[in-house]
């Protein structure tokens, strides 16, 4: 490993998941484009939220990191950007009100475009193609010149980034997040009679909270009438992020001003690869999903690099192993941490290692093998004395059907009714409100 980073380091590295753009130069001007305008978030905020990092780290709030699987450029409305809030404001409420413990908010939103995929390729009836790989790359549509990688969407990308996050910082702290709002945020199409009860139960309690706190003079307090709302997507694209590489003016630190915060996928954390040397450059939290076959060793090393001060905010390791790997493999990885002293904010993503074929040929994921795995992510730390810091999900505040099972459960023949991801199938409103209330009764424990 080069001991000199700076925003380009990463380009001598070997690097894994990339486009190949068939106009060099046309790439070359859209990153130069990017790098000339406003960065999305501002390096506090990012300092800001390694600060709440800190916290989850020591056990003293939870992390609820949600979102879409893919953004996409079709499905850009206020309508969805919005229920998919509420959903994370519910799930916020029930974990921070039932258990009593803060929640750090971060959403995979205005950001999260780019898709690693198992296979460069994709072929349908004897066609072979170029895969689709997240609409800031290429299109979904499957023909020769919708899979051409075209730099442009790099801009758009940009464009509806903004655009999401000008409307989440209205929500958070416009006064849609005000805690007097909480029976509102509930989705006219949460079916489940008792999900709606007992979400009604809560935000019944939270009202006659409310009305005590006004009876002492501290309803205006901005905690009830404002929350913060934080943006995190993979960094995938390096073109991209090295374009909101940004030096701190207050800190004379580098940040990606792409998001507050960034993670590395599992296909593209080597070591010795270009998207490790580009976030171990930068000062925001980051993650890095660990599955199956990540060595301990391997681990070890891998935070002896993006986190060589030992920061309790900086790293986020979102543990996707897959229901039936658990067991297996956490235990080792959470003893190599202990046994080195490492200091990281540990995450479950319960859905990455759970993704199955349906035989009607959809790609699914099964609600029970969801729970399955954060429970036994919850009860692997227990074990192991060690802090179940988060959550990490795909997730929509659309009624789509996409995993199957829930309380009122999608079969695989209903799978066809509302599928509509551009690529991993989501939670549901009910389903995620479902997984809430779960981790909110294991958190009161
Ligand atoms: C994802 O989060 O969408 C993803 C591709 O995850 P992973 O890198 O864990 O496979
Ligand atoms: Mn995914």
């Amino acid at each position: 490993m080069s001991q000199t980073w700076s925003p380009e380091s990463w380009r001598s590295k070997p690097i894994q998941q990339q486009p190949v753009y068939p106009d060099a130069a046309h790439l070359a001007r859209v990153e130069q484009t990017l790098a000339g305008y406003p960065p999305l978030v501002f390096a506090g905020e990012a300092r800001e939220l390694r600060r709440q990092f800190a916290e989850v780290t020591q056990g003293r709030a939870f992390l609820l990191q949600g979102g879409d699987c893919a953004e996409s450029f079709a499905e850009f409305s206020a309508g969805k950007i919005r229920d998919t809030f509420k959903v994370l404001l519910q799930m916020a409420i029930a974990m921070t009100f039932a258990a009593g413990c803060p929640v750090v908010k971060v959403g995979r939103m205005a950001g999260q475009f780019a898709k690693p995929r198992s296979s460069g390729e994709e072929s349908i009836d004897g066609v072979t193609l170029p895969a689709y790989r997240g609409d800031i790359v290429n299109g979904i549509g499957f023909d020769e010149k919708n899979r051409v990688p075209d730099p442009e969407r790099l801009l758009q990308a940009y464009h509806q980034s903004t655009a999401s996050l000008n409307l989440l910082r209205a929500f958070a702290q416009g006064g849609f997040a005000d805690l007097h709002q909480v029976h509102q945020w509930n989705l006219d199409f949460i079916a489940s009679a008792e999900l709606t009860e007992k979400y009604g139960q809560l935000a019944d309690r939270i009202d006659e909270t409310l009305a005590f706190m006004r009876a002492c003079g501290l309803e205006n307090a901005p905690q009830v009438r404002e929350t913060s709302f934080f943006t995190a997507h993979e960094t995938l694209l390096l073109n991209y992020e090295q374009a909101f590489a940004r030096k701190d003016s207050l800190t004379g630190d580098w940040y990606d001003c792409s998001a507050h915060m960034l993670w590395i996928g599992d296909r593209t954390r080597q070591l010795d690869g270009a998207h490790v040397e580009f976030l171990r450059g930068v000062g925001n939290p980051i993650g890095v999903k660990v599955g199956p076959s990540m060595a301990s060793d391997e681990l070890i090393r891998l935070i002896d690099i993006l986190n060589p001060d030992n920061d309790p905010g900086r790293l986020n390791l979102i543990v996707r192993m897959g229901a039936d790997k658990v067991e297996q493999h956490l235990p080792r990885l959470i003893r190599a941490v202990q046994g080195e002293g490492r200091q990281v904010l540990w995450s479950s993503d319960p859905m990455h290692g759970n993704t199955i074929k349906a035989s009607s040929g959809y790609k699914t994921r099964d609600f029970a093998q969801v729970l399955n795995e954060v429970k036994q992510f919850f009860q692997v730390h227990q074990a192991e004395n060690s802090y179940p810091g988060g959550i990490h999900i795909e997730m929509t505040g659309q009624n789509v059907t996409e995993c199957i099972g829930g309380t009122r459960p999608i079969t695989e023949a209903g799978l066809s009714d509302r599928y509509h991801t551009h690529c991993d199938p989501r939670l549901n409103a009910d389903q995620s409100l479902e997984l809430a209330f779960l981790i909110a009764d294991t958190l009161k424990q």
